[in-house]
């Protein structure tokens, strides 16, 4: 293991020059940290991603991208010189103008990987700058030429082995050199295309480049001290957890907490890498640590929630005593590459919901090729906007009274959906999103306050 501490800085981090100026004293205070991965500027990747999907109205185009521009022009007109920046910074916006245009006339997948991935592009540039202005030796690098994926743009999966030989060979000299300032979310394929990890995406680049260059340590700075027991967000009386495991925050990150990107953990577990989580903003307040074992497992541990669900009911009156169904149904779906992410079973039904972690957004929709394909085989029912809540925790499913205690607390929600016993370490529903956020405030006062 080398002595490496690898540093990642969301977006918010990120956001305007005073943010990248407490980035930069975080990373000056640890010398341990060489390498560092950051997001693009807050804001930014939304922008982008609007453009991706193709905006018709030129008036409404140059809109965005002057924005972009007035994001980037205002963090660099606080550095002290900007010579060797500007016209990169720049070029990366005349891309985007073009890619935007191209995109109005025919929006791809991997048009919008190489499009959103100017934010990170741009915004590394910038922090390099700051760094060296600060006197610290510091070198922008391109992760492309390293972190390498499959071609499934939107939601590229790494490749572990070629993303290690790289790392050995070009990145680790260069951090035994120098202190690396590099971009999350973004890869290339093989054929050296762009591609991203899906939205929230830098924590898992941060993760997977820690693994390849066998760090000792992960920091993930984001906006709030730790990972709390649930959204800050939604219950102001969420409290931050200083210890928690690699499972429990994993399934967090799984069933939506957006603290972490769902993969983070993989890499980091895979090779034993304690996980930091804290605060830019208050680095002193502490935070969370992520470890293999920890002191204390309690029965509820934290809430997610999860928006933008797509619930599918397949319903087969022959299903009844017969077997085979559930099987050709999971065929179709797999064939349709649809990933599934909850099941319940009746004796003449089934229904699962839909999972989605692609750039591209949105709440996930059934192929019209796939839905057609089910309806010879039952009858289909899509029903979207819904919330998924899980509750994390430890030996729910084997101590007497946890689910009573939950489903007496949501007496006045209406439950569409319940997944428990499968894990002992969740128990998931589904509801309307309106009422969601509601739910797991009550929840939260129920079990956590
Ligand atoms: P970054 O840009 O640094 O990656 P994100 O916005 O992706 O930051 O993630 C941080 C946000 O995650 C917080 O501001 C908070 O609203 C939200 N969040 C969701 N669940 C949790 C949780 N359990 N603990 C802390 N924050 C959470
Ligand atoms: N910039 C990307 C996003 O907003 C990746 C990230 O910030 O993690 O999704
Ligand atoms: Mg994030």
């Amino acid at each position: 293991m080398s002595a490496f501490n690898v540093a990642k800085f969301g977006g918010t981090s990120v956001a305007n020059f005073e943010a990248m100026s407490r980035c930069a004293e975080i990373i000056v205070n640890n010398p341990q940290t060489k390498l560092v991965v950051i997001s693009a500027c807050s804001g930014v990747t939304n922008i982008l991603v609007e453009l991706a999907n193709g905006v018709k109205d030129s008036d409404r185009r140059a809109e965005l991208v002057s924005k972009l521009k007035a994001i980037h022009s205002e963090i660099m007109a606080s550095l002290e010189d900007i010579s060797s920046i500007e016209a990169r910074v720049e070029a990366l916006i005349e891309k985007v103008a073009t890619l935007s245009e191209a995109a109005c006339i025919a929006p791809t997948p991997k048009l919008t990987d190489h499009l959103v991935a100017c934010g990170e592009r741009m915004s590394t540039h910038i922090l390099a700058r700051l760094m060296r202005e600060k006197g610290v030796d510091a070198v922008r690098f391109d992760i492309r030429e390293v972190l390498k994926t499959d071609s499934d743009y939107g939601k590229a999966e790494p490749n572990i082995e070629a993303t290690k030989q790289q790392a050995e060979k070009i990145l680790i000299p260069l951090c035994q050199k120098h202190v690396v300032i590099t971009q999350g979310f973004i890869g290339s394929d093989d054929d050296g295309e762009t591609t991203t990890l899906g939205r929230g995406g830098s924590d898992y680049s941060a993760a997977l480049i820690a693994e390849a260059v066998e760090a000792s340590g992960l920091e993930i700075w984001t906006d709030v001290p730790g990972i709390y027991t649930t959204d800050p967000r939604i219950a102001p009386n969420a409290r931050p957890i200083p210890e928690i495991s690699f499972s429990e925050a994993s399934e967090m990150a799984n069933f939506g907490a957006k603290i972490l990107h769902p993969s983070t953990l993989l890499p980091a577990l895979r090779h034993q890498i304690p996980v930091f989580v804290g605060s830019s903003k208050a680095p002193l307040e502490g935070g969370t640590w992520v470890r293999q074992t920890v002191e204390s497992a309690p029965l509820f541990r934290a809430l997610a929630l999860r928006n933008n669900q797509t619930m599918v009911t397949l319903r087969n009156p022959r299903m009844f005593q017969a077997y085979g169904f559930l099987a050709d149904v999971f065929t179709v779906l797999a064939k349709h590459k649809i990933s599934v992410d909850l099941v319940t079973t009746s004796e003449v039904s089934v229904s699962l919901t839909l999972d989605q972690t692609d750039t591209g957004g949105g709440a996930p929709e059934l192929p019209e090729a796939a839905q057609q394909e089910l309806e010879q085989l039952c009858n289909v029912e899509v029903k979207q906007s819904l919330s998924l809540i899980a509750l994390i925790g430890n030996n729910m499913s084997e101590t007497k009274g946890s689910a009573a205690e939950v489903f007496d607390a949501l007496d006045d929600f209406n439950i569409r959906m319940i997944c428990y016993g499968a894990s002992p370490h969740n128990l998931c529903f589904l509801l309307d999103e309106d009422e969601s956020k509601e739910a797991v405030k009550v929840l939260h006062e129920e079990l956590f306050e």
